[in-house]
């Protein structure tokens, strides 16, 4: 969970690393070769709480037998990479990104309660509460997730196994695909890690490895494995690691991250390295069973409908009531059509088709929807603006043209909702600034001709209503 991240990385630099409350929580590590208590057996703990494993501690004695003890600092005191080890402050120096939560193996497994997760209709209303429009994919993506946790109830129970129901989600920028599982993976109290496919590379190559998607799960679980291994995954621009079409030269760097990707996607025991995205000798590995992680990939599959129209006009004008070629040039819900072969023909391997079973498209946002994302979820913009400047006692409003003329700007540009933070930021900047010098205003009314910038906000005073303009808001217009 992101609070769960950001409140480890606070504790591991306000604590200055140091595993100071509860170390019981966490497994052993040995000293030399870093690997946890569960994985290398039971550690020797020496002075200074120093543990080392078994392996390793016989690998010392068989070198020291060999080469005789070996030569110490001046002072006694060994050294690592230059820097004379501090045994007595061990402990706190291993830092707590890498320590790894013990399985809790003595208490009850804590068996999933399939009556504890919400039924579909459920999961949809709440996700109806922030994200704006998209009800089919909403409706899909409840479904979805509702049987996937299902199944992990049910594989604990040792019933028949279920599918798994890995997703798909086609959908342009800025329509809602990163929000839409942000929101689902808080309100299921999962784990959820977001990984960009463009940052994946084959292990060896300079990138992220693809498994280290699994780490940064397990550090959302903050470390917690049984807690990661029921999380949710999203890969973003996964159309990015498509096969490039119509060329002749070789293209592997893509599709192989694809065909990297397919071990995790239908569940395997991967070595994740702990708090760090790349394995070396330094960091502790562990093995994380990908089987009841929900990956759900995302992207915006530009030209894909390109693809559905060759193939939809490829049919059509087989038959004998040959239709007339631009038939779908202007249907808005093309997308919807998409099928397996078009994403092999957009370039993705059938393999990596056939591990996400369900596939979903999400709507551009019209200009009405943009409307809405403005001033109707939980969180909407405009709320955050009321409450912000709410705080000076001072009611901000915004006049439906004003909402329209946003909308119209960030249809513009092409970017969905994002656009709509930039545009109310670049506005919002002068009254944030101007309203809190004059104590009187109690009112502001953002106005059409104000985003239009051929007017001003409309300001009251407390008590007084002075209609529009005032000299004493001029400034504002400046
Ligand atoms: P993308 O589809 O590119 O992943 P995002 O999910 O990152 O888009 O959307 C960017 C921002 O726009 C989100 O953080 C959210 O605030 C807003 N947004 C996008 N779509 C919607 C929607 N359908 N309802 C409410 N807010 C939305």
């Amino acid at each position: 969970m992101p609070q769960d991240k950001d409140e480890l990385e606070k504790n591991t630099e306000s604590s200055g690393q140091a595993p100071d409350n509860g170390p019981e929580e966490y497994e052993k590590v040995c000293y030399i070769c870093r690997r946890p208590e569960s994985k290398a057996g039971p550690m020797i703990t020496m002075p200074g709480n120093i543990t080392v494993c078994s392996h390793c501690m016989q690998k010392a004695f068989d070198s020291v037998e060999k080469n005789g003890i070996p030569q110490m600092f001046p002072n006694g005191m060994p050294i690592q990479f230059g820097v004379p080890v501090d045994f007595d402050n061990f402990a706190a120096q291993m830092p707590k990104t890498q320590q790894v939560k013990k399985k809790k193996e003595k208490e009850p497994k804590p068996s999933f309660d399939i009556h504890a997760i919400p039924a579909p209709h459920r999961i949809k209303a709440q996700l109806d509460e922030y994200v704006v429009g998209q009800e089919y994919a909403k409706k899909v993506i409840s479904v979805a997730v509702y049987n996937h946790y299902k199944r992990v109830a049910a594989d604990a129970s040792g019933d028949i196994e279920i599918e798994k129901s890995n997703m798909l989600m086609i959908g342009p920028t800025g329509s809602g695909k990163t929000y839409l599982v942000r929101t689902l993976a808080r309100l299921l109290d999962v784990p959820l890690a977001i990984a960009d496919a463009t940052s994946l590379t084959e292990a060896g190559y300079i990138g992220d490895d693809i498994e280290s998607v699994v780490s940064k799960l397990l550090a959302a679980a903050d470390n917690d494995i049984e807690k990661a291994e029921r999380g949710i995954i999203f890969i973003d621009e996964i159309d990015k690691l498509a096969k490039k079409r119509n060329t002749t030269s070789r293209d592997v760097s893509g599709e192989s991250v694809q065909q990297g990707l397919l071990k995790l996607l239908e569940g395997n025991l991967v070595e994740v390295p702990v708090g760090a995205t790349s394995k070396n000798a330094m960091v502790p590995l562990q093995t994380i069973n990908t089987k009841n992680i929900l990956f759900i990939c995302g992207g915006a599959f530009p030209d894909l409908e390109e693809v559905i129209k060759e193939r939809l006009n490829k049919q059509s004008s087989m038959g004998f009531r040959a239709d007339l070629k631009d038939k779908y040039d202007k249907d808005p819900n093309l997308l919807r059509q998409v099928t397996v072969e078009d994403l092999r023909a957009f370039g993705m391997i059938p393999e990596f088709i056939g591990r996400l079973p369900i596939i979903f498209t999400l709507d551009a946002l019209s200009r009405d929807m943009l409307i809405k994302v403005l001033k109707e979820p939980k969180n909407a913009l405009l709320k955050q603006y009321q409450k912000l400047l709410s705080l000076d006692e001072v009611e901000l409003e915004f006049t439906d043209g004003a909402l329209e003329a946003i909308a119209e700007r960030a249809r513009k540009k092409d970017t969905g909702a994002r656009a709509l933070r930039a545009i109310i930021e670049e506005f919002m900047l002068d009254i944030m600034y101007e309203i809190p010098k004059d104590e009187n205003i109690g009112r502001v009314t953002i106005t059409r001709e104000y985003i239009e910038k051929t007017g001003g906000p409309r300001i009251e005073m407390r008590g007084v209503e002075i209609p529009e303009l005032q000299a004493s808001a001029g400034h504002i217009l400046d």
